[in-house]
């Protein structure tokens, strides 16, 4: 199916406590370039008429306001750590506007710790006041079709935890990990766009780095990647000055468009 292009939209490029980070006074939670100011990490897929957002962070409300977001038609978990899913009540307003349940995905462990953290969501109890309205649904291995697009789950390891990124096209968005398996690998084959986790130049036992990605970068080949998840270790100007010129920084608000949307 012919799908024109993709349009993506980096919502947040930050680390958990986003950059600046409370109480930090470094260079980099200082500074004056906009791109960093990091909040946290998700997407926004635009594609057609429909658009997907990939998690919903604790910042979802002012990056929805920001990136004019008007619609949302199905939510992508990544995985249920506090960072990529403290927004979600947040998914009010659209509910309003476009009346019926959004569809949300997730893999069962993490949708089990979403419908804890958010037990009111997801409890029958009748309210006073408004709920989101969200229709569960578990996805294992095999690709999800979201208004003609697959959305293939790709598996990760977040440190001990299992986790997933998405490859949808030519594109894929693998935010937290800290190793793609050997069978995740041949699923990324061929990419225009690869987002993926650098948190810093120091290792993290549940994040990739900025030279571990850079391997990963060589191994898959992709036309160009981008990094994000990113505390405030790294500058964006002086980290970008020692990338090969394929490899950038995301900031908040960075668009992308990849064409054609069948791989
Ligand atoms: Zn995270
Ligand atoms: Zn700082
Ligand atoms: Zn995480």
């Amino acid at each position: 199916m012919a799908l024109g292009s993709i349009r993506i939209t980096v919502l947040g490029s930050g680390t958990s406590v986003g950059v600046p980070t409370i109480g930090c006074r470094c260079p980099v939670c200082t500074s004056d370039d906009p791109r960093d100011k990091r909040l946290r990490p998700s997407i926004y897929v635009r594609y057609g008429d429909h658009g997907v957002l990939v998690d919903t962070t604790p910042d979802f409300r002012q990056q929805a306001l920001r990136a004019r977001i008007e619609r949302v038609d199905a939510i992508l978990y990544t995985h249920s750590h506090a960072d990529h899913i403290m927004g979600l009540d947040d998914i009010r307003p659209l509910n309003f506007r476009q009346g019926g349940e959004i569809p949300i995905y997730g893999a069962a462990e993490h949708m089990e710790n979403i419908r804890r953290c958010f037990h009111y969501v997801f409890s029958n109890t009748k309210t006073e006041s408004s709920k989101p309205r969200l229709a569960i649904n578990i996805f294992d291995a095999s690709p999800i079709n979201l208004f003609g697009l697959e959305f293939t789950p790709i598996r990760l390891c977040h440190g001990q935890g299992t986790v997933h990124g998405f490859r949808f096209g030519k594109a894929a968005y693998l935010t937290d990990h800290s190793d793609i398996p050997e069978e995740s690998m041949n699923q990324l084959t061929g990419l225009d766009v690869l987002f993926l986790d650098a948190l810093r130049h120091r290792p993290h036992p549940t994040h990739s780095t900025v030279e571990r990605s850079l391997q990963s970068v060589e191994k898959l080949a992709p036309r160009r990647a981008f990094f994000t998840h990113i505390c405030h270790d790294l500058s964006h100007a002086r980290t970008e000055e020692q990338l090969p010129p394929h490899v950038r920084l995301a900031y908040d608000g960075l668009e992308i468009c990849v064409e054609e949307g069948a791989a």
